[in-house]
């Protein structure tokens, strides 16, 4: 059988809460802004409605925010305005590149800064090509496992304190990032 399901500060479960009800609890309607301290049943948890997260001194939003899901890394180095930043470095650099050369020259202006801008552009290729093909696969297998971690996590409003019911690992709601990417 398994031991009862408890915060390992305390060692009672009565004002502890899954991290993902506290995100979607106080990203929606707001349920730990009140003043009462109604104690709810959530499934198989039993949770303290409002107020303790008051005792910590910050808002319920406040530590949604710091209870949120771990971000998904991105596919692209520079994410979705990859290719516009691309584009825009390459542009810069021809007209900078013209705008240098053109003073000895205005054809050699115009080569030289075709060249240096085209050496931009493969030069940022080259640096997503290792970053998929290094970096990414990397986050993306850390991510999946702080996922894992982050759904099955606990959030004890008594101690401000978030654990792993699997690893039996603690963390304060601040220090989130070692807790979900102990190897990084
Ligand atoms: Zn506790």
């Amino acid at each position: 059988m398994n031991p009862p399901l408890v915060c390992p500060e305390c060692n009672r479960n009565d004002a502890m809460q899954k991290v993902t009800a506290v995100v979607s609890g106080g990203t929606s309607t707001g349920n730990y802004s009140g003043s009462s301290s109604s104690i709810t049943h959530a499934g198989d948890t039993t949770a303290v409605g409002v107020g303790y997260s008051t005792l910590h001194g910050s808002t319920s939003s406040d530590l949604a925010k710091m209870l949120a899901k771990p971000i998904e890394p991105n596919k692209n180095k520079y994410g979705c305005g990859n290719s516009l930043l691309m584009m825009v470095g390459m542009l810069l650099i021809l007209i900078l590149g013209y705008a240098i050369f053109a003073s000895i020259d205005e054809g050699f202006g115009i080569v030289a800064g075709s060249l240096l801008s085209i050496g931009f552009g493969v030069y940022f290729l080259i640096q997503e090509h290792k970053y998929k093909k290094e970096v990414y696969p990397v986050a993306i297998k850390a991510y999946k496992t702080a996922l894992i971690k982050w759904d099955r996590s606990y959030y004890c409003h008594r101690d401000d304190i978030v654990f792993d019911t699997v690893s039996g690992e603690t963390s304060r709601p601040s220090g989130l990032l070692s807790y979900y990417y102990p190897d990084s």
